[in-house]
């Protein structure tokens, strides 16, 4: 059960960061780019000698990915390894965690489709087990959960199942068929995303998205195995909400209110990363906000997980990459 995995072992989260490069305003308006990554592992602040600064100006984490790096690269030294281990019965997540326009949704969507990629030709290859594979896809926004395949937007309600944990209540599950059959469903859920009252990247920067694959495996009629000992999985992919949500203060009435409540996702997922790294055997505060609940099967205990953060290699982005890193640093 979910309560047993807590018991056990906790493996460290998977922590990397990667710097876009600079788009075409910010060389068009001259900014210094502030980020290098010195190796595969340290990215330093650039300009440390010309200013006096309380932030440390040298990060090492598990990799960190400069301006020229490809999302492939990404996701083969790392992230693959924690999403094809829902193929071994383990759930996951992987994040993407940065300021809105650092390449959140560039990277994460890349991930996702490689991951899957690699999932659909692993059950391919296998025979001595039977694969299922469930998708669903769901948006978190203003703490309203939303199903991205339905074109119903009445927020859905989370149950508590004393086998399963946190449930969303009549999220559509789709037998994944094949690869097209994915794309249509990828294009299903961008169809379903909110457009804000300005536009989609204001939408999104308030918003959560979560693609989650099931994973179902029971031993084939080949392999001479004739109990139903039918494994689970879930990895889901997250795409945060912008990450300057957790700090900005907005403006009265309904921006107040969004405004607060993303906070709210977005700091228990901080404070619920921190005490896993941390202290792991004291109490994590998943029922503090929907995102936490939503994946606390997938966080923690025998889960595997982990965190991308993007950077904006701009210097007028200094602060936001600054938090960005303290976050990064948390987690590790
Ligand atoms: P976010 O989801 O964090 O708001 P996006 O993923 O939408 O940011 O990225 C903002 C812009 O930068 C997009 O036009 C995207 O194509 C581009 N971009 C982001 N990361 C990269 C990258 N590593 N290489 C090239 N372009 C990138
Ligand atoms: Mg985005």
């Amino acid at each position: 059960s979910w309560d047993g995995q807590e018991a056990e072992a906790q493996e460290k989260i998977f922590v990397t960061v990667r710097v876009r490069p600079m788009n075409a305003k910010e060389i068009a308006k001259n900014d210094s780019s502030d980020w290098e990554c010195v190796n595969n592992t340290t990215i330093i602040y650039k300009n440390a000698s010309t200013e006096r600064s309380t932030y440390p100006n040298s990060y090492t984490f598990d990799r960190v990915y400069g301006y020229d790096s490809t999302t492939r690269q990404v996701y083969e030294e790392g992230i693959k390894r924690v999403a094809l281990s829902a193929l071994k019965g383990f759930n996951s997540s992987i994040f993407a965690y940065g300021q809105t326009s650092s390449g959140k949704t560039y990277t994460m969507t890349g991930v996702t489709q490689y991951a899957i990629s690699d999932i659909f030709d692993h059950i391919n290859n296998q025979d001595d087990r039977e694969f299922v594979l469930k998708f669903s896809a769901i948006e978190i926004y203003n703490e309203c959960v939303r199903d991205l395949l339905s074109a119903d937007a009445t927020p859905l309600r989370l149950l508590d199942d004393p086998v399963k944990g946190t449930v969303v209540d009549k999220l559509t599950e789709i037998h994944l068929e094949d690869w097209t059959h994915l794309m249509e469903l990828l294009a299903v859920c961008e169809g379903q995303r909110k457009i804000g009252e300005t536009s989609l990247n204001e939408m999104s920067s308030r918003s959560h998205q979560i693609i989650r694959l099931a994973v179902e495996s029971s031993p084939s009629k080949f392999s001479g195995i004739d109990c139903a000992s039918i494994l689970t999985a879930t990895v889901n992919f997250i795409d945060l909400a912008g990450s300057e949500r957790a700090s900005q203060t907005l403006s009265a009435g309904k921006r107040l209110k969004e405004g607060a409540h993303i906070n709210r996702s977005l700091l228990t997922l901080g404070t619920v990363i921190r005490k896993l790294s941390k202290e792991p055997n004291g109490h994590i505060p998943y029922r503090d906000s929907k995102l936490t609940r939503i994946l606390h099967n997938s966080l923690g205990g025998n889960a595997k997980t982990a965190i991308i953060c993007t950077l904006s290699p701009a210097h007028t982005h200094l602060e936001q990459s600054r938090n960005t890193l303290l976050f990064a640093v948390c987690a590790k």
